[in-house]
């Protein structure tokens, strides 16, 4: 079995977002990127197929500027055996994502693709979706666990009520959800090993691909700022703000 892994470069989970000062967007220059938290999750489960023999080859691809090669050889010093980098400038949206993976998954056609069911900075939870509807392949969104049993794919996936498992033929495309398992970390050798992985380079040309956006963002605003604090001198002056100022009770 192949597995294609798809890895997005973001905003590291850990960094105070800020607005730029034209409010077009966040500010990411001098800001530490790392791979999206969710992907992560999906190059582990991919290694985890291939440690226990159910997978065979594993691609990790990433869409974007230059600097995704970094998040490429994270995924090959966790365990993927080869990358494939899709060089862009452009702002990628989650339909210009799909269409670009779909190109790819004819290209290398992998058995399973696993991706993060979210990107931490646009938190679209849209690609995978739409890249399992443009395939025609089934779906397993938010996967908390990944079995591989007489060539299908089930999906057990934490819904309102309790779990929910769905068995999928394969080809198909999952997503990860948090508690699918936990990441580890690449250790050096593994690290040194994964700068003589591969990574091919392609252009959204050669893919044929029209990236242009669809969406126009009309505007990124800072949260509201909380307010200070009162400290009250009784539970009357208490209730009383929480009535007639707060009107809440
Ligand atoms: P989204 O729909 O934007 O929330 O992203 C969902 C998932 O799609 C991510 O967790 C990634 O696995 C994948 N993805 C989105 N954008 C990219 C990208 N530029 N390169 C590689 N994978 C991506």
């Amino acid at each position: 079995m192949k597995v294609l892994v798809a890895v997005k470069r973001v905003v590291d989970y850990n960094v105070k977002i800020r607005v730029k000062t034209d409010g077009t967007d966040v500010e990411t220059t001098g800001v530490k990127m790392s791979m999206n938290p969710f992907d992560e999750i999906a190059v582990e489960e991919a290694v985890r197929l291939k440690e226990s023999g159910a997978a065979e080859e594993i691609v990790a691809v990433s869409l974007g500027v230059s600097q995704a090669q970094e998040t490429i050889r994270t995924a090959l010093a966790m365990g993927a055996d080869r990358g494939i980098h899709v060089e862009t400038d452009a702002v990628l949206e989650p339909l210009a994502v799909a269409k670009l993976l779909k190109a790819l998954v004819e290209k290398e056609n992998p058995d399973l693709v696993v991706m993060g069911k979210q990107a931490i900075d646009d938190d679209s939870n849209q690609t995978g979706q739409m890249l399992a509807a443009l395939l025609g392949w089934p779906q397993g969104t938010f996967a908390s666990k990944l079995e591989l049993v007489d060539g299908k794919a089930n999906v057990t996936r934490e819904i309102d009520g309790g779990l929910e498992t769905v068995g999928l033929n394969v080809p198909c495309v999952v997503s990860t959800d948090l508690r699918l398992n936990e990441p580890r970390y690449a250790s050096l050798p593994n690290i040194m090993k994964a700068k003589k992985k591969p990574i091919d380079k392609l252009t959204t040309d050669e893919l044929g691909v029209d990236v242009a956006p669809r969406l126009e963002v009309l505007g990124v605003e800072e949260p509201a700022g909380r307010e200070a604090g009162v400290i009250v001198a009784d539970v009357a002056e208490l209730v009383n703000k929480l009535k007639n100022e707060a009107k809440v009770i």
